[in-house]
């Protein structure tokens, strides 16, 4: 088994890179900025009616109430430094900032061969989409990609995944219509094996009859994937849709408490003036965000940087 490098990050002064987040959190950061900006256009201190009104635009861009509270605290302890837009931006930034840095660690290298990612996620939060856009990451960093279409509960879904395999150039293993899903999972593990593959990344489905069918279902692909390779599946990706606020909280306290979790993808942060759940999810969950994505197209997948969100976010 060989030791794997992590995904190449884009350099952190490629503008491109930065202009897309910066595109896809525009809706956050107009409600912040402006907001911010006209907190300020009649006051010049700040006051308690001030932080009051900052308090309810953190919470409407989805940042938690706890969250809220915390940073209007510091900001109040602050105040006397902070006598415009600019310095109460700054001091937010500062702040949200060592929130996120302490909760996300740098993802860890790809320490296995084929390293195993279970992809998983209520119906249409971007799983699909997402699994295709990371197929084309990791290929365009010279790993051999096998996708399996596990999600066998409509025919819909795994002619969809055919075509982001198709997009991104790498190999599908799919059965047919209604197969088991966990059959799906064993013979992409077998022919990933067989085939030299260095990433196998599984879509799984979203919606079954219950709840409980789901979790039961997902968790005997755990298993199986298991018998062919003990130490996978390596992760456990929860996808969440952020314009689903603060639902996709819940969310991954179900999906985690069921199955395990070990990332998080969040997708639709170009959709949503709910951005701050970001820094909701990085501070509520012990899970690290791994990936944010901020549109359909298949480059609109990044690695969460927490130095780059904060920027883009004011
Ligand atoms: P799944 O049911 O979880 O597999 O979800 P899909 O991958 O099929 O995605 C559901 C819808 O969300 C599709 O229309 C996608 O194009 C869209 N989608 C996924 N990710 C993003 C994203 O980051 N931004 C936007 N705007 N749409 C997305
Ligand atoms: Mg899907």
């Amino acid at each position: 088994m060989t030791n794997q490098e992590p995904l190449p990050k884009e350099p952190k002064e490629s503008k491109g890179f930065f202009k897309r987040l910066k595109t896809g959190l525009s809706k956050t950061r107009q409600l912040l900025n402006t907001d911010i900006e006209e907190l300020f256009s009649n006051k010049r201190k700040i006051d308690d009616d001030l932080l009051e009104e900052l308090e309810e635009l953190l919470i409407t861009s989805d940042i938690g109430v706890q969250t809220a509270m915390d940073l209007i605290q510091s900001i109040s302890q602050r105040s006397s430094s902070i006598s415009d837009a600019g310095q109460l931006k700054d001091a937010l930034k500062e702040k949200i900032l060592a929130l996120l840095g302490t909760k996300t660690p740098p993802p860890a290298p790809l320490a296995a061969k084929p390293y195993v990612i279970v992809v998983i996620g209520v119906n249409g939060v971007g799983k699909t989409t997402t699994i295709g856009k990371l197929a084309a990451k990791f290929a365009a960093s010279q790993k051999k990609v096998l996708i399996a279409a596990a999600d066998t509960f409509r025919a819909a879904a795994v002619e969809q995944l055919v075509i982001w395999a198709d997009r991104a150039g790498v190999d599908i293993v799919k059965h047919k219509d209604k197969a088991d899903p966990a059959a799906v999972a064993y013979d992409a593990i077998e022919a990933a094996v067989a085939r030299g593959a260095d990433i196998v990344i599984v879509d799984t489905a979203g919606r079954l009859h219950t709840r409980v069918n789901l979790m039961e279902e997902l968790k005997k692909i755990k298993r199986t994937i298991a018998k062919k390779i003990p130490d996978a599946p390596h992760e456990i990706l929860l996808v969440l849709d952020a314009t689903t606020g603060q639902n996709a909280l819940s969310q991954a306290k179900m999906f985690n408490d069921a199955i395990g979790v070990t990332a998080i993808a969040l997708t639709k942060l170009d959709g949503t003036a709910k951005g701050g759940i970001v820094v909701g999810i990085c501070n509520a969950l012990e899970i690290p965000l791994k990936y944010v994505g901020i549109g359909e197209k298949i480059e609109d997948l990044q690695e969460f940087d927490p130095d780059l969100f904060v920027d883009a976010l004011f």
